[in-house]
């Protein structure tokens, strides 16, 4: 099959585009990928850093993931697949609280909150009871209702001052690089609720699942596409193919692309939906991975720092703790994420300063990271990592999904219809497939004499 024969064209060569590919192509469907980048698989990468295997797109495929571990298995990754808990800390005046998810009881006793503080954990029961039917993977339009305030004034009113330093502001601080405060509070009762208490890992990294995926579709890399006009007769695509200005008419696509970049390609504009897309905006984000000559953290997996101990500094992973392939025996991994503004500022910076002001700060929380066990160190830069809505964003969602619903031959796919997330743009690749399928069924039904 040539691209030039296929019916259907998928838009971006991140998990949610090859998903959408791949069920389009176990439908019969014949079908490619056109990705701007020179590799597939978007946000989810993994790097080998000197003997170590390091994650340096997504983190951490929790347990609750269903989707995307149906799909791993369906990919022939079951063997690959590991399942365990999180052991997690949260510094507290230069002492490390470390939980386990396996033992829930452990928030009882841990010493991170005061017992005052436990009791009052209580009041996040009521909302999260009320909107937990509603809460998936799917949207968050669904929530609209909901989506009134921000977690500072949800906090401020029933929960406290110390549940916001010590627990919820780490949570959403690593989840968003973004500050906690300005948070909606709906993201934070979805964030709760997806937070499983395991977590899948994958040995050779999570770009496995990406790689399975492209080897089973067809794709053309290095190919930006331009512009994007979905009509009666079919969706025409215009696209820049290594120099080369192209453009085909499909008789489908689908558009699984950020949303900012959804925006810019649709053709013609319509301002409604440009407005909703715009309240999506994306934070960035500048990692930094270190392979370690000797493994520090003990058995901890992720330390998430409150903003009082470090301020600019939302995460910790130890990598080599995600699973025994991870670092060769003794070795280490670790990698560290960081808040929207401070990765912002240092987008453009050189490798080096980034590095060096990385250590400064992370030595607050992991005191044992010695510039001399640093045996190779990378920088990542991402510009869009993940979501982060203001208040109301989820009813700009619902205009997205309201406006898509118009559309004639267009799927849109990505992780921007609920918290972002892998799982969520495994979810809306699957389901832009299936409306791709629902409207060659229409039309085949209306070609009938
Ligand atoms: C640092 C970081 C940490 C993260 N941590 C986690 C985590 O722990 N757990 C989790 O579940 N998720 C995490 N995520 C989020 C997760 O990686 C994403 O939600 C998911 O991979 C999004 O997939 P996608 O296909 O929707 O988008 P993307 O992966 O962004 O794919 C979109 C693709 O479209 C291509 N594209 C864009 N414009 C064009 C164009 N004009 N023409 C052609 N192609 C185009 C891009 O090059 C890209 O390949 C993290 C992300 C980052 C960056």
């Amino acid at each position: 099959m040539s691209e030039s024969s296929a019916d259907v064209v998928v838009i971006g060569g991140g998990l949610s585009g090859l998903i959408a590919a791949w069920r389009l192509g176990q439908a019969g469907v014949s079908c490619f990928v056109l990705e701007a980048g020179d590799r597939l698989g978007g946000r989810v990468k993994s790097v080998k850093l000197g003997d170590c295997i390091v994650d340096t797109g997504a983190v951490a495929m929790l347990g609750s993931y269903a989707v995307m571990a149906q799909m791993a298995r369906e990919l022939g990754l079951s063997k690959e697949l590991t399942r365990g808990t999180i052991r997690f800390g949260v510094p507290r005046n230069g002492h490390l609280h470390v939980l386990d998810t396996g033992r829930p009881a452990a928030l009882l006793n841990t010493g991170l909150l005061s017992w005052a503080s436990k009791w009052r954990l209580r009041k996040l029961a009521k909302p999260m009871l009320r909107l937990w039917p509603r809460m998936n993977f799917e949207s968050i339009a669904r929530l609209t209702d909901a989506d009134t305030e921000t977690v500072g004034s949800f906090s401020g009113r029933e929960l406290n001052a110390e549940i916001h330093e010590y627990l919820i502001g780490p949570l959403i601080r690593a989840l968003w690089q973004r500050d906690p405060g300005d948070t909606p509070a709906v993201d934070l009762f979805c964030s709760l609720k997806i937070f499983a208490p395991t977590m899948f890992a994958l040995d050779a990294g999570l770009q496995r699942v990406p790689d399975a995926l492209a080897s089973a579709v067809r794709a053309v890399m290095g190919a930006r596409v331009l512009s994007v006009e979905d009509g009666p007769e079919g969706v025409r695509v215009c696209w820049n193919e290594r120099g080369e200005i192209r453009s085909k008419t499909f008789r489908q696509a689908v558009l699984a692309v950020p949303p900012l970049d959804a925006a810019a390609l649709l053709q013609p504009r319509s301002l409604a939906l440009q407005a909703a897309f715009a309240a999506q905006p994306y934070s960035c984000s500048v990692n930094v991975h270190f392979a370690l000559s000797k493994r520090i953290g003990g058995d901890v997996l992720v330390v998430f720092p409150p903003e009082s101990e470090a301020p600019d500094l939302t995460t910790v992973v130890f990598e080599h703790n995600k699973g025994p392939g991870r670092a060769p025996l003794g070795k280490g991994a670790l990698s560290l994420y960081w808040r929207d503004a401070w990765s912002r500022a240092r987008m453009d910076a050189d490798d080096e300063s980034v590095i060096r002001d990385a250590i400064e700060q992370a030595r607050r929380v992991v005191p044992e990271l010695d510039a001399s066990l640093i045996e190779v160190a990378h920088v990542e830069r991402w510009p869009f990592s993940g979501v982060c809505r203001s208040v109301g964003g989820a009813a700009a969602v619902a205009e997205i999904e309201r406006a898509a619903a118009g559309f004639y031959n267009l799927a849109l796919a990505g992780d921007y219809f609920v918290l972002s997330g892998m799982n969520a743009a495994v979810v809306s690749g699957q389901k832009a497939a299936r409306t791709i399928l629902e409207m060659r069924a229409r039309q085949a039904a209306a070609d009938l004499p």
